[in-house]
Formats: structure tokens, sequence, C-alpha cells
């Protein structure tokens, strides 16, 4: 099933094309990231995606019902994430989860439940009772997440979830999201300018750049590569026969997809073997690739 539809979507600031012709399908169970520099108009998607803002030209739907039209049914199974939101500074943790989960149509008891479960998940219990305007970046970012998760919604749209958190945060957090899109099955749609993140946490990838959709991949997060650059242009011929396939030679500078069960220092001494003289060479993984290609 497709739940969220990008159709012919731009959006213009101005004169600045911000989105140009976007397309997009996310089906049920995806964990889609979109991956992209500043500026490259991911926030822009999911803007349009949660009715922030309104596009240029084309729409986007979500179950089948486009959100400029219905923003309040398209988004009725979205929990969303966008940009760091404001909170009243006076609230606490506590009062504004609580408020969160009773728009969403939380019940008495069903509220202090879910701020439980809310504020046991995203790690939140120390401070959660302090007020916000007393939150760090990062303590700020947790209790957006946990708003977007409030009532446990079978849609989360993120944007730039990890941003502000700490490692250990980070790391908190692609297991949190792993585990509701692979346990929970909900679908994800996040942005992020980290490749890590992407490979990570996602089963599908696209790339943007310039507000245009560049690449669209699965996560091949099995596949071994290796970028090597040469002093000078060889012939690399000999390394098909060990398995070694070339994805990519531009003259001095060459990408291998490795069998799994070789090692780096493997593909190292057979270049050496054979009278290559390497300058360097560094695993490199698909999307790491795709960017490179497509991100001057
Ligand atoms: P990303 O989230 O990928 O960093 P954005 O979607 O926020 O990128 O921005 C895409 C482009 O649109 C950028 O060039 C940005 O400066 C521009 N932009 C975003 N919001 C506005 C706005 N409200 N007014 C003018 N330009 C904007
Ligand atoms: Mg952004």
């Amino acid at each position: 099933m497709i739940e969220i539809e990008a159709s012919n979507l731009s959006k213009h600031y101005g004169k600045l094309e911000a989105l140009k012709h976007f397309e997009l399908k996310v089906n049920s169970g995806d964990c889609l990231v979109i991956l992209g520099p500043n500026g490259a108009g991911k926030s822009t998607f999911l803007k349009i995606s949660t009715n922030v803002v309104h596009p240029s030209s084309g729409y986007v739907s979500i179950r089948g019902t486009r959100v400029d039209e219905d923003p309040m049914r398209a988004l009725s199974s979205v929990g969303p994430l966008i940009e760091l939101p404001e909170f009243y500074p006076y609230l606490n943790g506590v009062e504004i989860l609580s408020y969160v989960c009773k728009v969403k149509g939380a019940n008495r008891e069903t509220v202090s439940s879910e701020v439980e479960r809310l504020t046991s998940e995203l790690k939140m219990t120390e401070f959660v009772k302090r007020k916000s305007g007393q939150y760090s970046r990062g303590m700020k970012q947790r209790l957006a997440l946990a708003c977007a998760m409030a009532m446990d919604p079978e849609i989360l749209i993120l944007d730039e979830p990890t941003f502000g958190l700490d490692p250990k945060g980070m790391k908190e957090f692609v297991n949190i999201i792993t585990d509701l899109n692979k346990k929970k099955r909900r679908t994800v749609v996040l942005s992020t300018h980290l490749i890590s993140e992407a490979r990570e946490i996602a089963n599908r990838v696209i790339i943007v750049n310039n507000g245009e959709k560049k690449v669209e991949m699965l996560n091949d997060r099995d596949t071994k590569m290796m970028k090597i650059s040469l002093y000078s242009p060889g012939d690399l011929t000999f390394l098909e026969s060990e398995n070694v396939s070339i994805i990519e030679g531009k003259e001095e500078e060459v990408t291998v997809k490795v069998p799994d069960k070789m090692e780096n220092d493997q593909i190292l001494s057979l270049l050496i073997k054979n009278g290559i003289r390497v300058k360097w060479a560094e695993p490199i993984n698909s999307i790491e690739q795709k960017y490179l290609e497509v991100v001057e």
C-alpha cells in the first residue's frame, strides 16, 4: 500500500526553487531516509507533507487524501516533527506531553500511561518534570520526538530528528526507530544530512540536492565496497577472477565491490602482487558512493 505520494511537487520562495518537480512514493512499512546537504530541500518537502507550507504546484497525498485539500484527514495517522518546535517555556515535559496526547484524542487514563511510556522510551525521566525553558537542545529534541510518537501514530514524518542529540542519544534514537519500523511496522520518513545515519536506519534512501531528487535506492547494507586511488591507471581486469567487480573506474580512481568474506588488506595485497601502485584505499558504502556522485 502506498502511504505517501508526492506528485510533481514544486516550491518557489521568490526566485528560489526550493523543490523542483519532486516525485516520491512511500510504501507501508518503509523506513525512508531523505538524505541531502543543507539547503537541499528536505525540510521544504516535509513541511509540505505536514501542511506547514503550501506547494507552488503539485501535491502530497497521504493514504489517498491530499494534504492541501483536507489536512485534518490526511494527517490523522501522522506523527510529525518539523524542525525544532517551540514549547511554552513555563510548562514542563509532562504537561506538554499530556496536552499533546489529549489533542490526539487520549482519555484521562490513557494520558498518564502514555506520558509514562514516552518518558521512559525517550529516556526523559531525569528532566521531564523540569520546565521546558530550562532544557538543553538535546532535551528539547527528545521532547519533540516524544510529541511526534505520542499515541503511537502509524506514520512518522521526522525532519532531522537526531539534530542536537549526543552520540548516545543518536544511537538510542536509531534503536527506537528501528523497533517501531521493524517490530510495529510503522512507516517512517525522516531527513538527515548524515550518510552514516541513513545507512544505519533506512531500508530506502533518496538523495536530494538543489531541490531535486537525484537518487532513489535500496539501502544495501551488506555490500562491501572500496575506493582505491592509484598512482597511474592500470589494467585491473585480473580482479574479476577474484570476484571483485569494478563499479566505477575513472583513470586513477576506482570503486570496487568486494566479496563479503574478503578483507580490505587482501584487496591491497592482490593489487600490489599484480604490480598496481596504490596511493590510498578506503572502504566506502553504496550510499556514500552515490552521494559523492550527485552532490558536488
Ligand atoms: P534542507 O532542509 O534540505 O536544509 P530547506 O528545505 O530548508 O533545505 O531549504 C531549501 C532551500 O529553500 C534553501 O535554499 C533555503 O534557503 C530556502 N528556503 C527555505 N525556507 C525558506 C523561506 N521561508 N523563505 C525563503 N527561502 C527559504
Ligand atoms: Mg532542513
